[in-house]
């Protein structure tokens, strides 16, 4: 019955935080075996950080808040940006192996809307295999770290308004794990669309635990879709990095038109402009490509040898021709509500990493701000839960298991109405379509309501802002230039004034 702390995610920001908190005894659960299931060991483009001789944290910082479009939280911007450097330097400390200029130094990408080469990359585009393949073998090495894979969390038991364990599944059954100082590490939310670029199984849970848990949630409205996920029929779709157009490969259409070419900024504006220029030309009947066979041409195989072998694998040679892509959901900028040291709004309950809402992101996150993100903040998370009190455990009694979640009935309704494009009818109709699945008990349950509060939280922002696009509310409106936040009791009241079965159970 010790309290050791709870790590829930084994991604960079779980096996990061698990590094900091050493020698205090932690305990990771991963639901699946380390190294898979990670969004982290998947990143391609790399880690963003001001590293260069002609860049500075505040440039950093600038395209930072430029991308975010009014909605980030400066001062935590400008922190975790001014601590890019020691993120990386700790990475290469855990033995991270980041690819180098012929002279030594570390050879820097650039990617969309970066005034700077500044993305520090691996094996060209092997960034996040590099990076969790290090932080596998340091957590091996490190003795008082446990870890448990093939373990779900389920839910956080909470009493008295504080964390008191975890209810967890793993192959000999249910668990139930007592600790009063728990870190959600859970990554992101794209499996609950249609075409997302996440590891199958990341449809939010972790963001519903906190919720369930009675965590305030920030910006979820604000989901990230990738313009260039290869258009490969599979799920999920695997990505082409935006560093493919940052080394100069063009967007083109069937008739090999580059439509493009008069956007300000062009393949390289940010990304969610360039998702919906691809989106509304792809719904106007086109099929749209990436072009990288003058760029690139025979040298993509050297620069991304992961993407060269995906396309390959869809029989497609990017040397000569042009890559079919689809805007795919890729990150979340919104998550659990988070200070400057990862707390939660409830006591004992961090988060780090994609599921957390640090304030960096904005309304759009720029390119590979988060895996420095994860990294920088893995560190504030440890300091503040190792100098958190550990309290006295007691057995707890093992609340009833919820069904194994399953996203699939939920994903073409998110698609559909609460995708790229929004609208109040189209919001309306999702909530309407979630709210029996939400309260059926059943294996769709968690991810309607996750569902569900996304939905209400993007009827509720009316405009458009970065991610956040509303037909029906083109423009910004300055009365929401502020973060918005919601609980699951909110979210479920006013999804009750409009759907029949949330109303009767609220
Ligand atoms: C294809 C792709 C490419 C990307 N490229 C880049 C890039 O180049 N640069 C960049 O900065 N960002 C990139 N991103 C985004 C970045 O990878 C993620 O934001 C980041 O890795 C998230 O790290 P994390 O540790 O928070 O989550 P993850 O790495 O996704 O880890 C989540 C962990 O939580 C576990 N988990 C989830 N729920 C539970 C549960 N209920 N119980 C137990 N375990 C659970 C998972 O199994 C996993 O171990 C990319 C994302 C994708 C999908």
């Amino acid at each position: 019955m010790q309290d050791r702390p709870i790590i829930v995610g084994a991604g960079l920001a779980g096996l990061m935080t698990a590094l900091h908190l050493a020698p205090l005894p932690v305990l990771v659960l991963a639901r699946a075996p380390l190294g898979t299931g990670a969004a982290s060991a998947w990143a391609q483009g790399g880690v963003a950080a001001a590293v260069g001789p002609d860049d500075d944290p505040a440039l950093h910082l600038q395209d930072t808040l430029a991308a975010g479009d009014g909605l980030c939280d400066p001062a935590m911007a400008e922190r975790i940006l001014r601590a890019g450097p020691d993120a990386i330097a700790a990475l290469i400390g855990h033995g991270a192996a980041f690819d180098r200029t012929d002279s030594g130094a570390l050879a820097l990408g650039l990617e969309a809307a970066h005034s700077r080469r500044r993305i520090v990359h691996a094996a060209g585009d092997g960034t996040g295999a590099e990076i969790i393949r290090a932080l596998i073998q340091a957590v091996r090495d490190t003795p008082s770290i446990t870890v448990l894979d093939d373990v779900e969390a389920r839910r956080l038991i909470v009493e008295d308004g504080r964390i008191r364990g975890v209810l967890a599944v793993g192959p000999h059954g249910a668990m139930t794990l007592p600790a009063a100082r728990v870190v959600l590490a859970t990554g992101g939310i794209g499996g609950l669309f249609l075409h997302t670029t996440n590891p199958p199984a990341a449809w939010g849970q972790g963001l519903l635990l906190a919720a369930r848990a009675g965590a305030a949630l920030t910006d979820i409205e604000f989901v990230q879709f990738h313009p260039t996920a290869l258009d490969a029929g599979c799920d999920p779709l695997p990505l082409v990095s935006e560093a493919v157009r940052g080394e100069g490969a063009t967007l083109i259409d069937e008739t090999g038109s580059r439509f493009l070419a008069d956007l300000p900024g062009a393949e390289l504006a940010a990304r969610d402009v360039v998702a919906r220029a691809v989106w509304r030309h792809q719904a106007a009947g086109h099929r749209v490509f990436l072009d990288a066979r003058t760029a690139l041409g025979d040298s993509f195989a050297q620069r991304f040898p992961g993407i060269n072998a995906a396309c390959h694998a869809a029989g497609i040679d990017p040397a000569t021709q042009p890559i079919p892509v689809v805007p795919a959901a890729h990150f979340h900028m919104g998550g659990v509500a988070v200070d400057a040291a990862g707390c939660s709004s409830v006591e004992g309950l961090w988060a780090c990493g994609e599921v957390a809402s640090t304030g960096l992101h904005g309304a759009n996150r720029l390119a590979s701000n988060s895996l420095l993100e994860a990294a920088s903040f893995a560190r504030w998370v440890a300091e503040d839960v190792a100098a958190t009190q550990p309290v006295r455990l007691r057995p707890l009694p093992a609340p009833k298991l919820p069904p194994a979640p399953d996203p699939a009935p939920v994903r073409a309704i998110m698609s559909g109405q609460v995708g790229l494009l929004r609208d109040r009818d189209g919001l309306q109709e999702a909530i309407r379509r979630l709210a029996p699945l939400a309260v059926s008990g059943g294996a769709a349950a968690d991810p309607a309501t996750l569902g569900l509060m996304l939905a209400v939280a993007a009827l509720r922002r009316e405009e458009s802002r970065g991610a956040h696009a509303r037909t029906d509310f083109p423009d910004h409106a300055p009365a929401f230039q502020h973060r918005l936040s919601l609980t699951l009791p909110e979210a479920i009241a006013a999804a009750g004034r409009l759907a029949d079965p949330i109303a009767r159970r609220a």
